[in-house]
């Protein structure tokens, strides 16, 4: 059963989907909100800035399925960079 192609591709996809969503439930690389900053470094804790997206950044929103809205920021105190995401539904409301 298992030298079928096919059901090992579906395997991996299953488990890639599983890794996706445990990243999400567990808020792995999400935004930090602060009572003053809605989204803050994750090193100092002062507001980042939005920065241009790489091609790399764009071909990993695409290969997770876009649940996750991927967003460069750079930190002007600590020089921290990097992606971070936030939930595209808001059941609190804004
Ligand atoms: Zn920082």
């Amino acid at each position: 059963m298992f030298n079928d192609p096919f059901i090992k591709i579906f395997i991996l996809l299953v488990i890639y989907s599983l890794i996706l969503i445990i990243i999400k439930f567990l808020n792995i690389g999400r935004k930090k909100t602060f009572k003053n900053c809605t989204n803050a470094c994750p090193d100092c804790s002062n507001a980042l800035n939005r920065t241009k997206r790489k091609q790399i950044d764009k071909i990993l929103f695409h290969i997770s399925f876009r649940i996750f809205d991927l967003k460069r920021y750079s930190c002007n105190e600590c020089g921290w960079e990097g992606l971070r995401w936030e939930d595209r539904y808001r059941p609190q409301g804004n």
